[in-house]
């Protein structure tokens, strides 16, 4: 390729709440534009310059393969003016003949906030109905409710600064190692700096963030409440801010009331944890001058979680700990730009701008603004709500955003058979294929991060800018120009005249600063009338940016400051709470409670982690994670395939490979969300959830759902390396369960069937009508056929290897990605058809993704006498780049050296042996296959 020019250009991470800032080198010529270099901002306030492994590998995410590039109507490619008037006309009749409610947008907390507004603009403001909802109700809405009934607006009250400061840091039902990794990187340095900071983790699972914690109370799953009401009442008696509580707030007496039964004793009991544990926990956070309860989804999903964080609050209240210096309640977002989302109004209980469906003058207030008559008077469904109304019939129009709700709602089952009735489903999306496309009557291609062009809010109140890098690829159109084109269709052109980003960003800040007059803390009046140029250079800035701090550019870091709230009085509220138990208890038919969440290196649904080969190494395939004594009791070993199933799902649609993780509580299982249809056949958990809510937020409960397990047995197994994806129409052809790795080089399936049936026995015809699998295919059987081997060669170039047998199979992954890296040697041709790999090759999963240092190494330094973190890092690099697995290196150095055995380096037979695998075929000659049957 020919440099024309080379530029330096900065952005956001499109991943985590945190909002690192990076900066990418794009590469043009005469045709192309590539992202070369990515590293990150060192001007950036969230992240200083660093980024953990997805952050740093997102230029290997961007490929054109896979991309929706141009508008669908019933599969059919269409132009987009044909494709935004049947959008426009769909609407307009569907609300002509139903009414306004029978229409619904469902959005996403990856649209930036651009996008987010002129999508609210269209449905609140000329649709009029409040029919739009976001996946952000999966993630924190229980937060924004618990906020909002406690300062009487949604804010976040404190910044990253308050994690350095602080005395004391609580991390409630945060895996922040793995889901927020710099600001958990943060926090490590802090501690370093400041070895008296207090780490204390609430959490029913020991994890990665564990190796930072001072004190770790594995509670019992849904008793938080129960903890923050004994902290409350702990500290009624022995650390009670009387000035602060009088002058500042409402509510204490009923509060401490409700808190006064719980006991550190019966707290101890009730949350299943050592007293000693819970005393220190109350008299560290009581008597410490200041504290910071940093908390996420472990809090948020439940169906009492707005109670779980008005119970946190309730402790900062009473302690006066919030508003100053290291101290608040600080729920972190999942999601890039959930608070971007939460600013314009994108919930269906929000009116804009943080202005409330409640408050008449607030309603009056916006149609002026809009210069609109159809504002929508009262909330619109919720999530839940939303998909339960297609499927009683009265939302018959839904338009899903940059999200995949077949995936990650709850309920699959339920959501399915929604899209499946609902009279039109449109798809905004930047992939051609995924669970919820499959639905689409109108697929409309969306601009991915890179393209996308805007702004996005982090967790701390940090507007930044996330900007376009490369030019829109194929006939894909940002967010904002597809809604701004069907609201011109549909008769509101002047309305929704936006030319670019700048503008709607313009209207947005004007209506946070319209009639504010410091009533709501969301005012953006220094950001009003930017120039384009203005708003290309925009730096990062922590809203408010309004009078009280009248120098443009200049943002506030920390809320509360003044001890003045945003409630009619201006007074905090202390919630009284009664603590409740999850919804979906264990029974004797379901004993088991799962919970979920996010793995290392993995994002959401995958569809862009899911491109880069180097993501899928730490953790390879979705397991499902069991206390080995658990497993021992079910007769179950790692590795063993287990179906689940539950009150919700009984039919067993959730199929996953075991893994022992003796971290776990007794009886609790867990496992990630990240892997679709699209990755494998059956690993899906939003099948075993219910359509339990919180009553106030709307949030599910997608950390407590009550299952059972039980061993699936394979007849035949297998391990298929290709060097072509297959679809996964042939994979579910030919097996009853499948689930793929990317590598580098080669796609690899792991592959179980139940009992050979007919169309399974002709596999192989399978795969060939596929496209995939070419040349002359090769096979070797072992002499008592227990395992069989066959591969298809291309001259000496290597298309696919399959090894069937009767056991579970080893992965063997970067040995079968070796072999399609070049040529293949044909002297390796009888150690493929054995399947042997060498033993540089079975060296246990990637631990540092940065520098590639795999477990078995990692394990034979550390019992070689390095037995340091920065021992290990000099010797073997881990952990000195990004820094994401230095609490797994930790780990396995407590693991080490506490194996009383030390020939034996592990419990996971996929990692475990350091000898050869023996050769136990006779092999026989190779023969064409072509008339073999397996
Ligand atoms: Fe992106 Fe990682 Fe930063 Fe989150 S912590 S914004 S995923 S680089």
């Amino acid at each position: 390729m020919t440099n024309l020019a080379k530029q330096l250009k900065a952005s956001t991470c499109p991943y985590c709440g945190v909002g690192c800032g990076i900066e990418v080198s794009v590469a043009t010529n005469e045709t192309s534009q590539t992202l070369t270099e990515l590293q990150g901002n060192r001007q950036h306030p969230a992240n200083f310059g660093r980024l953990c492994i997805k952050g740093q590998s997102l230029t290997q995410t961007t490929q054109p393969e896979g991309r929706l590039l141009a508008p669908r109507i019933f599969g059919k490619q269409q132009s987009w003016d044909e494709a935004t008037t049947w959008v426009a006309n769909k609407l307009i009749d569907t609300i002509e003949k139903h009414g306004k409610d029978s229409v619904a947008f469902y959005v996403s907390g990856q649209l930036l906030t651009e996008d987010y507004y002129v999508a609210n603009k269209l449905m609140k403001g000329f649709i009029g109905s409040a029919n739009i909802d976001t996946n952000s109700r999966l993630c924190m809405s229980s937060a924004v409710a618990a906020y909002t009934r406690a300062f009487g607006e949604d804010l976040v009250p404190c910044c990253y600064e308050d994690l350095d400061k602080t005395d004391v840091l609580v991390l409630i039902g945060s895996n922040a190692a793995w889901t927020h990794p710099v600001l958990f990187q943060r926090m490590e340095r802090a501690k370093q700096l400041n070895p008296s900071l207090m780490v204390i983790q609430v959490d029913p699972r020991k994890t990665a963030t564990s190796s930072l914690v001072d004190v770790h109370l594995p509670i019992k799953p849904g008793t938080d409440a129960v903890l923050f009401n004994g902290l409350l009442r702990y500290i009624s008696k022995h650390a009670l801010d009387t000035d602060y509580i009088e002058s500042c707030t409402d509510g204490f007496d009923k509060a401490l009331l409700e808190a006064q039964e719980f006991t550190p004793q019966r707290v101890a009991k009730s949350c299943d944890v050592p007293l000693a544990d819970v005393t220190f926990f109350f008299q560290t956070f009581a008597l410490s001058p200041s504290a910071v309860s940093f908390y996420s989804m472990g809090i948020n999903q439940s169906t009492s979680g707005v109670d779980k964080a008005n119970a946190i609050i309730n402790c900062h209240l009473a302690s006066g700990k919030i508003g100053k210096q290291g101290s608040g309640p600080f729920s972190i977002t999942g999601q890039p730009n959930a608070m971007g989302g939460r600013e314009v109004g994108g919930l269906s209980n929000m009116l804009a701008a943080h202005l409330s469906f409640d408050n008449p003058e607030h309603h009056d207030l916006v149609s002026e603004f809009w210069r609109t008559e159809n504002l929508a008077t009262t909330p619109g469904l919720k999530a839940v709500d939303l998909f339960d109304g297609i499927n009683q019939g009265k939302v018959k129009f839904i338009w899903i955003m940059g999200t995949n709700p077949v995936a990650s709602m709850p309920n699959r089952e339920k959501i399915e058979a929604a899209l499946a009735k609902c009279n039109a489903v449109v798809v905004s999306d930047v992939v051609q294929s995924n669970d919820t496309l499959h639905y689409a009557h109108v697929a409309l291609p969306a601009t991915p991060w890179s393209e996308k062009d805007g702004t996005v809010t982090n967790s701390e109140r940090c507007i930044s800018r996330q900007r376009s890098l490369v030019e829109p690829l194929g006939e894909a159109k940002h967010d904002w120009q597809i809604i701004c084109d069907v609201a011109h269709k549909m008769g509101f052109a002047e309305a929704f005249s936006f030319e670019s980003p700048s503008q709607i960003f313009n209207e947005h800040a004007k209506l946070t600063a319209y009639k504010n007059n410091g009533e709501r803390a969301l005012n953006l009046m220094g950001l009003v009338d930017l120039s384009e140029q203005e708003y290309q250079d925009l730096s990062p800035i922590q809203w408010p940016v309004n009078g009280n701090q009248p120098y443009k550019w200049q943002g506030q870091k920390r809320l509360f400051e003044d001890k003045k709230f945003f409630t009619p009085n201006k007074r905090a509220q202390f919630i009284a709470i009664t603590p409740r138990l999850p919804k979906q208890l264990s029974t004797s038919d379901f004993p088991y409670v799962l919970n979920t969440g996010r793995m290392r290196d993995q994002w959401h649904t995958m569809t862009r982690t899911g491109n880069a080969a180097k993501l899928h190494q730490h953790t390879p395939v979705a397991y499902l994670y069991v206390h080995p004594a658990d497993a021992q009791m079910l007769s179950m070993q790692e590795n063993d395939l287990v179906q689940l199933t539950s009150s919700t799902n009984k039919r067993g649609d959730v199929i996953l490979p075991l893994q022992f993780d003796s971290n776990l509580r007794r009886s609790t299982l867990f496992a990630p969300i990240h892997w679709t249809n699209e990755w494998a056949s059956n690993a899906s958990v939003s099948w075993l959830f219910s359509s339990d809510t919180d009553p106030i937020s709307g949030q599910p409960e997608l950390k407590h759902a009550s299952v059972k397990l039980s061993k699936l047995n394979m007849q035949q197994q297998a391990l298929l390396a290709s060097r072509e994806a297959l679809a996964a129409t042939t994979l579910s052809a030919i097996s009853d369960y499948w689930t793929c790795t990317k590598q580098v080089n080669c796609y690899v399936y792991r592959m179980g069937i139940k009992k050979t049936t007919a169309s399974q026995v002709n596999w192989l015809d399978a795969i060939k009508s596929s496209g995939s699998g070419k040349g002359v295919f090769y096979e070797y059987k072992n002499t008592n056929l227990t395992s069989q081997t066959c591969v298809s060669l291309d001259l000496d170039k290597l298309e696919m290897v399959v090894h069937f047998m009767q056991g579970n199979p080893s992965i063997a992954n970067d040995w079968l990605d070796s072999l399609f890296s070049a040529a293949l040697d044909m002297d390796q041709l009888p150690h493929i058809l054995r399947f042997t790999p060498p033993v540089e090759f079975i060296q246990g999963n990637v631990i540092c993704s940065c520098y590639q240092v795999r477990e078995l190494a990692i394990k034979q330094a550390i019992q070689n006498g390095t037995t340091t973190l920065d021992g290990l890092g000099a010797q073997l690099k881990c952990g000195t780049n990004c820094g994401s697995c230095k609490s797994e290196v930790l780990a396995l150095i407590e693991l080490t050296h506490s194996n009383c055995n030390p020939s034996v380096l592990g419990t996971n037979e996929n990692e475990i042996t350091t000898k050869p695998r023996q050769v136990i075929e006779t092999l026989i000659p190779i023969k064409n296959l072509e008339a073999s049957n397996l």
